[in-house]
């Protein structure tokens, strides 16, 4: 039930620096897979190459049984939505609900506002969809551009550090959801440097080091391999409640 498939990726901003060294690992239909790994390890440089903002310099990307490293960001963001780190990338218009509807509008849907009410309501936004998006917090933009990407109805979901910013209330909430969006058949790539959070919200965990994928197994056993937690510089908690 594989969805996501990357294959021996490698990737530099420039020659003299490798940031990514021969990287593999898939994601399944229904699965939360966290990405660990401290800063700077290139979680965000990886989906970056996954979603075709950059390009590979070697490897390949299947996107169920398919090559997909040919196809524009345009073209993988049909199916790959990309939540990045910092909301504030992302957002382009004035109220909630004209930044959900974007999107589907440039894509021709044609019951964008349905959809797009729709999304704002599971985000817990609904109320708050003709407000202008500079009144939010920061957690709550980083729903909205969830909404936006949600509303697109994507198979594989990227999130990047999607909890950070959030109060405590809020990340439980937030994950319970994200759970629930899981359920419903989605992929999830859930980046985080949170042990807490992958341990009890992932199926699995990969932990990503200087480029290299160190481990991939459950987040439990990862937790219990000492040497390979100093060596990947994660906490084994970083929840602060
Ligand atoms: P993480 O998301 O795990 O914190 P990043 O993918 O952001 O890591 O960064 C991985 C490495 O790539 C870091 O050494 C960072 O300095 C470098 N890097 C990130 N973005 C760029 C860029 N646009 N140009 C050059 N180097 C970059
Ligand atoms: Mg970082
Ligand atoms: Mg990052």
């Amino acid at each position: 039930d594989n969805i996501l498939s990357v294959q021996n990726l490698s990737f530099a901003y420039d020659e003299s620096k490798s940031i990514l060294k021969d990287v593999n690992f898939s994601v399944n239909r229904g699965e939360i897979l966290a990405l660990l790994g401290n800063n700077g390890a290139g979680k965000s440089t990886l989906c970056k190459v996954i979603t075709g903002i950059e390009k590979e310099s070697s490897g390949d990307i299947i996107f169920l049984g398919k090559s997909i490293i040919k196809n524009s960001i345009k073209r993988r963001g049909e199916k790959i939505g990309f939540v990045m780190q910092n909301p504030n990338h992302m957002i382009t218009q004035e109220t909630l609900l004209e930044e959900v509807q974007f999107g589907l509008k440039i894509r021709g849907v044609k019951d964008f506002t349905e959809k797009a009410e729709k999304a704002l309501e599971i985000c817990g936004l609904h109320e708050f969809r003709h407000w202008p998006v500079t009144s939010l917090s920061y957690g709550q933009k980083k729903r909205l551009t969830i909404a936006a990407i949600l509303a697109l109805e994507p198979e594989v979901l990227i999130l990047d550090e999607p909890t950070a910013g959030q109060d405590y209330k809020r990340y439980k909430e937030f994950m319970n959801f994200i759970k629930e969006i899981a359920n419903k058949g989605v992929g999830i790539i859930l980046i985080t440097h949170d042990m807490h959070l992958a341990l009890e919200y992932a199926n699995r965990a990969i932990v990503l080091c200087n480029g290299t994928i160190i481990a991939n197994n459950s987040p439990s056993i990862i937790l219990g391999e000492k040497e390979l937690m100093e060596k990947s510089n994660l906490k084994e908690t970083s929840l602060s409640q």
